[in-house]
């Protein structure tokens, strides 16, 4: 009998049309009416249908034969990230490994390899979980997105802070006809140096209890420019701007980084769930934080 229930919910649930797309002037105008649904890797799309936590709009639309969102590539002002983009692929890039290492490092906790080789940063990005582990890498490397639409015959295409993108869990900026086209990173400063860390209550294949990432430009022991990003302890992961301006200008000694661990720790406010209290959440932000600010200050 539930097999039977379930059944008919999925088949409710089904989309009723489907498309694969092989370019954006082919796929863009299927998002106009506003209720299609984007399939990248489908690894956190197709669990969350298959609960019924996520229902199918009319269209769904399968995003893996465009070319044009394939590729990671340097540009005049920085590196451009394809929406396609798999996380073995940003493993591979060398690129990304010599000016947004700290991205990289965020890659090698993520999951499995099975699940790496289908895995979109487009998806981690639109999915928008507090927990999504390239989210704080790419909050300290000041991402943007790129997002692209086609309400009449041209393309139009809207770029937004990252910062800005994430309105709730599972929530963003991005409208119902626009797709994720590309993450795009400026180019570092001089200097610049940026670590990630992530905690989960088991080594491996876990999703963060909390993560951190710290970057900075690093001349004579001293931070600035400091971008601080905590995930897994607010609806959206966040910028901490108040642990940046403990930081900010100052030599990075232990004085200096007792301080910002403390108030990391007083800046974040988390919830309490199966995977952590919200007093161990605080706790972790205060004690990795200080991991992380050591691991910078040995660089
Ligand atoms: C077993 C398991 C382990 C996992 N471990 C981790 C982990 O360690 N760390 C972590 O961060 N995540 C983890 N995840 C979650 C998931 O793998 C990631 O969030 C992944 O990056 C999602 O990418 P995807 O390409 O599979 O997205 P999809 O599932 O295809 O899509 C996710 C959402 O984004 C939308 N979307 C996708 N691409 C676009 C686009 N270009 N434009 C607009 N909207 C788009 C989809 O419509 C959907 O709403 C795990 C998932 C599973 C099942």
């Amino acid at each position: 009998m539930l097999t039977q229930d379930r059944s008919e919910a999925a088949v409710r649930a089904a989309p009723e049309r489907y498309f694969a797309p092989t370019s954006l002037e082919e796929a863009l105008p299927l998002l106009r009416d506003g209720n299609a649904t984007l399939l990248a890797g489908g690894t956190d799309l197709m669990p969350q249908t298959q609960a019924g936590r996520v229902r199918f709009g009319s269209t769904l639309v399968n995003l893996r034969h465009i070319a044009e969102l394939e590729g990671i590539a340097r540009t005049d002002g920085g590196i451009r990230i394809g929406a396609l983009a798999t996380i073995t692929a940003l493993m591979r890039s060398d690129v990304l490994r010599r000016d947004a290492g700290v991205l990289v490092d965020a890659c090698d906790h993520f999951a499995s390899a099975q699940l790496r080789n289908a895995a979109t940063i487009g998806g981690n990005v639109c999915n928008a979980s507090p927990a999504g582990d390239l989210l704080v890498p790419l909050l300290v490397l000041d991402a943007e997105v790129e997002l692209a639409s086609m309400p009449g015959s041209d393309r139009r295409i809207r770029r937004l802070a990252l910062r800005e993108f994430f309105r709730g869990p599972g929530r963003t900026a991005r409208e119902p006809s626009e797709m994720l086209v590309a993450i795009v990173l400026p180019a570092p400063p001089a200097d610049f140096v940026a670590r990630f860390c992530k905690f989960g209550t088991r080594p491996a294949l876990d999703i963060s209890a909390v993560s951190i990432g710290i970057g900075g430009v690093l001349r004579a022991g001293a931070l600035s420019g400091v971008r601080v990003a905590f995930g897994a302890v607010a609806p959206t992961p966040m910028r901490a701007p108040r642990t940046e301006a403990a930081l900010e200008g100052h030599r990075l000694d232990a004085a200096t980084i007792a301080h910002a661990a403390s108030v990391a720790g007083r800046e974040v406010h988390p919830i309490s769930d199966v995977r952590a209290s919200g007093w161990y959440r605080r706790e972790l932000i205060h004690n990795l934080t200080m991991r992380v600010l050591r691991d910078v200050h040995a660089t």
